[in-house]
């Protein structure tokens, strides 16, 4: 029994707070946890933005529901999902992927959530849980489940030395340094003759 883990921003799809930013044209909204570490103080700095702009909900979800899956990746992960269990393991909100996930053919999620006033403004955050993708696949090899990943980043990194393998795809060249026991894929194809490979050497070792 096996299972995938998959990041979403910067795997399937494009980083949802940059790519809003440039289709709001407000330049703020690219801040990064690069910038400000402090990830609360990150999304309260979002939140207000948000209020400053008037921007509700359905404001963000129809400029989310603009953008794309990067290309290759629905039918990257339709042959995935022919082959293996897919989960997304995802830091973003379940409000924001939704547009995207549409695209995607919806496949599971496991994501945050917003808190949303009766006026339809982003008022706060959830997080399910803290380090949420590194505890997911801690569960689901609980559950015995061979569990392979692939991310892009350093939120990633958790999840992916959780995982009996795990792979990076796309990933910015300092994290490569840093965390060279993972294997870099360099395109979809790579990552799922990776993960076929992976998948042949578990069953053999089960
Ligand atoms: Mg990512």
């Amino acid at each position: 029994m096996q299972v995938v883990c998959l990041d979403l921003e910067g795997v399937l799809v494009p980083e949802i707070w940059i790519a809003f930013s440039q289709r709001t044209g407000i330049p703020e909204f690219s801040r990064t946890t690069r910038e400000e570490p402090d990830y609360d103080k990150l999304m309260r700095f979002r939140i207000d933005l948000l209020a400053q702009h008037g921007l509700k909900l359905q404001d963000i979800q129809e400029v989310i529901g603009g953008m794309q899956p990067l290309e290759g990746a629905k039918a990257f992960l339709d042959t995935l999902r022919e082959e293996f269990q897919v989960i997304i393991l995802s830091d973003t909100f379940y409000e924001f992927a939704d547009p995207l996930m549409r695209q995607l053919g919806r496949p599971t999620l496991f994501c945050h959530k917003l808190v949303i006033d009766e006026q339809g403004f982003v008022r706060d955050y959830r997080l399910r849980q803290p380090d949420q993708k590194r505890h997911a696949v801690n569960a689901l090899k609980g559950l015995n489940f061979q569990v392979m990943a692939a991310g892009d980043s350093y939120n990633d990194t958790g999840m992916l030395g959780a995982a009996h393998a795990g792979f990076f795809i796309h990933p910015p060249a300092s994290i490569v340094e840093q965390f060279p026991q993972f294997p870099v894929n360099h395109d979809y194809a790579q990552l799922l003759a990776n993960f076929r490979a992976a998948s042949r050497r578990l069953l053999a070792a089960a």
